[in-house]
């Protein structure tokens, strides 16, 4: 995902991190390579200066906090000024008790349908009861579309084909799902009328019966920084609480659409990063700038670096940096790699990791895990601290014991066994890397 843009930065970097002295021509240097970078990535030339301007002054004027370096402390500005570029860090919550109607806002094409059942899929997923009303009604396909997607996760999609009036239908949707507590509406509305005003009328119409308590912008990234002027046309209409940026993983000008996104004051909330149903992200500015400077995810990784201090957890990370653990240990890996951010996001961040889970079969090892934990369960204690005792006739006993049929407990037996001997093959060195940063 923007690689230009990653590439572009990270040699900026590499500069200031390789340089024997910081002065104010390396700075000004620096300076000019990340504006080029965030030029080409059609972020708009004004925010670029600003961007760049503080960049200079703060890192000629501050003086850095101690522990921190002259470099680390350049570092952290251009981290902090390029987070900053887009939008805070506060997340939107739910309300809970009641039900939360949401809008879903964009124009034709900009992946209006593809983003509500992914996001449909990611609530439920966190534990929400979602149901979907399909009312666009512009776009012939666009309902069995949102079914079919939305099928899969079992997710309700309230629809009438063959009424065009979609006002009508939110309001239909709206009666259908009262009193079933759920805790999400997401309502999926017409991107294109012949005439941009009707467009605007329906908006306003469909807002009126349907009171939202969230409206959501989905913009086509590849736009680049259009979505300012895309975000302010819809929000004239209906106030717009978020925004969502699809097709990351395909535009150039990916930097453009998000910077240009952020200046309009309305919050990223989601990012969308591929076609398949689970390619969406909830979107962190620091994460995300993170990521592009390739210093993993940072925030993931302190959250998990808290956890496991608060946790008494040091024994353990010394075992499985060490390639000595158990099958707890090993669960506890795996299950720490999912709390911090997702697989997806470990896999792009820890490659220790990658052998054990493909990316494209997050959602099944996701759902691996919860048969693992079972299979774990029904081995002794013995069992756990030395995995190697398993042998056939223990597996079965397993088996039974669990409801797994033995080949899923030789499944789990195998995986651990692989991601053991990477763990000393790369001599834990992830792994060490963060005990280090612990000062374990
Ligand atoms: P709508 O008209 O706004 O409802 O758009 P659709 O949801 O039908 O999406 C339009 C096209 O964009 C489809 O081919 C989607 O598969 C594609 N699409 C949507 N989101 C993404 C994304 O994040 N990445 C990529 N590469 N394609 C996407």
């Amino acid at each position: 995902m923007l690689d230009g843009l990653k590439t572009g930065l990270r040699a900026a970097l590499k500069k200031i991190v390789n340089s024997s002295a910081v002065d104010e021509s390396l700075i000004k240097e620096l300076s000019k390579d990340i504006q080029r970078a965030l030029l080409q990535s059609d972020v708009n030339v004004k925010l670029v200066f600003q961007i760049t301007k503080n960049l200079e002054e703060r890192s000629l004027k501050e003086t850095p906090p101690p522990g921190l370096s002259r470099k680390d402390h350049i570092v952290k500005i251009l981290y902090d000024e390029l987070a900053k570029l887009l939008g805070t860090e506060e997340q939107y919550v739910f309300q809970p008790g009641k039900v939360n109607k949401v809008l879903m806002l964009g124009i034709q094409g900009s992946g209006k349908t593809t983003v509500t059942s992914k996001l449909a899929k990611l609530l439920t997923r966190q534990g929400y009861r979602v149901a979907v009303i399909g009312a666009d009604t512009y776009r012939p396909g666009a309902l069995t579309q949102l079914k079919t997607m939305c099928e899969k996760t079992n997710v309700e999609v309230y629809g009438e084909e063959g009424n065009k009036d979609s006002p009508e239908i939110v309001k239909n949707g709206l009666k259908h799902f009262e009193g079933q507590s759920f805790d999400i509406i997401l309502i999926d509305t017409a991107g294109r009328h012949k005439e941009e005003k009707d467009l605007l009328d329906e908006m306003t119409r469909i807002g009126k019966v349907a009171d939202p308590d969230l409206a959501l912008l989905i913009i086509d990234g590849t736009i680049g920084q259009q979505c300012y002027n895309q975000a302010e046309a819809f929000h004239k209409t209906v106030p717009v609480g978020g925004i969502i940026i699809t097709k990351l993983d395909s535009s150039a000008k990916g930097g453009g659409a998000l910077a240009a996104a952020a200046a309009t004051g309305a919050q990223i909330m989601y990012i969308g990063t591929g076609e398949r149903i689970d390619d969406l992200e909830k979107f962190s500015p620091t994460r995300f700038v993170g990521r592009m400077l390739g210093m993993g995810d940072i925030q993931a990784l302190l959250d998990m670096a808290k956890r496991l201090e608060t946790e008494g957890n040091e024994d353990r990370l010394k075992r499985i940096s060490h390639g000595k653990m158990n099958m707890e240990d090993f669960y506890f890996q795996i299950e720490e790699a999912t709390k911090a951010g997702g697989l997806r996001n470990i896999l792009e961040n820890m490659p220790g990791f990658s052998g054990m889970v493909k990316e494209d079969q997050v959602e099944q090892q996701e759902q691996r895990m919860e048969k693992w934990r079972y299979i774990i369960q029904s081995m002794t204690k013995d069992e756990k601290s030395d995995p190697d005792l398993i042998n056939a006739s223990r597996v079965k006993r397993i088996a039974r014991g669990s409801g797994w049929p033995e080949h899923e407990v030789k499944e789990l037996l195998k995986a651990y066994k692989n991601s053991k001997t990477m763990m000393k093959a790369s001599k834990g060195r992830q792994m060490q890397g963060m005990l280090r940063k612990m000062g374990l």
